[in-house]
């Protein structure tokens, strides 16, 4: 419906005949008001690495209080950082980018989505699936690199009750796997966060029989190597594909921030479970995408969330891929 912010009933029945007169020759400007489309663009970016076409997709937004950005620095010191990049103080704003990876002969995905009962903002994974020419069930294997909400809740379809992707197999960590399914979960998790453990269990329990537990650095398909990046969880992973050269490095939410996670990756974001670790795996994989020139693509850096990292003075800054019409 066309809204008319700043002019009563009586103008827009007068614009409404107006328009009907005028039929559609007339342009709306004409008639005193432009229809505004009120919706975006489709949620994906497309690239190729060599003979892979690699499609982001977005699942929506996140927001988390900004104070997850960096827990272990004073307050003052993180607001006039972000203030000066021009970043939201009341609200993280996140990303989340799920890597579509077509081989030429498999489809592959990289995370699933926060699915139907996440956030508000989230969940829209299968309409920029969709909306990039695919259906669900086209999707032949899913790499999870965590078990976080916003990475497996998208395994089942809340509505049909059964997996979103019908025809897909999965491959996750022993470790990340183990952790996520135990049935003592809930009640080691810290108190706000127990949701986290009926949600993975809610998802991860029924695909069992369709998903490999494998150890960090394992191949999953020619092309596609996983590596280990724990710290933001206990056994995350993180993958590598390679075409003709050309790689691509998905690092899941080993890098989270496009600003503090390259200019200061020992700055702690309050998800990460193992602080110290997650340090030491964040500065370990910026280095090895800087040197190595890969591209990266991170879940929650803004959308498409993929470029180079080049180094810039004693650290590192975010180059984002520009997009182009033609492959
Ligand atoms: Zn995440």
């Amino acid at each position: 419906m066309i809204k008319f912010p700043s002019t009563g009933r009586r103008r827009f029945l007068q614009a409404a005949g107006a328009a009907a007169a005028l039929s559609s020759i007339a342009p709306t400007a004409a008639l005193g008001f432009t229809e505004q489309k009120n919706a975006q663009a489709p949620g994906y970016f497309r690239f190729m690495l060599g003979k892979f076409e690699i499609t982001m997709l977005s699942d929506g937004l996140n927001q988390t209080p900004f104070r997850y950005s960096a827990s272990n620095v004073p307050e003052d010191e993180l607001r006039s950082y972000l203030k000066a990049l021009h970043q939201p103080l009341d609200a993280r704003v996140s990303h989340l980018n799920v890597t579509l990876i077509n081989t030429g002969e498999k489809l592959v995905l990289i995370d699933c989505g926060s699915g139907d009962n996440f956030r508000e903002g989230t969940g829209k994974l299968t309409e920029s699936l969709e909306g990039a020419g695919y259906a669900p069930e086209d999707v032949d294997h899913i790499v999870i690199t965590h078990g976080h909400p916003d990475h497996i809740w998208g395994i089942i379809d809340d509505f049909a009750e059964e997996p979103r992707f019908a025809n897909a197999s999965y491959t996750m960590s022993t470790g990340e796997w183990d952790y996520w399914t135990a049935k003592d979960l809930e009640t080691r998790m810290p108190e706000g966060f127990r949701f986290f453990a009926t949600g993975a269990h809610r998802n991860l329990l029924p695909v069992a029989e369709r998903t490999t537990r494998i150890k960090p650095g394992a191949e999953i398909m020619p092309g596609l190597q996983t590596l280990a990046s724990p710290g933001h969880t206990l056994d995350h992973m993180s993958v590598l594909a390679h075409s003709q050269g050309e790689s691509l490095l998905i690092v899941g939410d080993a890098i989270t921030h496009p600003y503090i996670s390259l200019e200061h990756p020992e700055w702690q974001p309050q998800m990460d479970m193992d602080k110290t670790v997650a340090v030491k795996t964040r500065k370990r994989l910026v280095d090895m995408a800087a040197t190595d020139r890969l591209i990266v693509a991170a879940y929650h850096i803004p959308f498409p969330g993929v470029g180079h990292i080049a180094p810039k003075g004693s650290s590192y800054q975010w180059v984002p891929l520009t997009w182009r019409w033609e492959l």
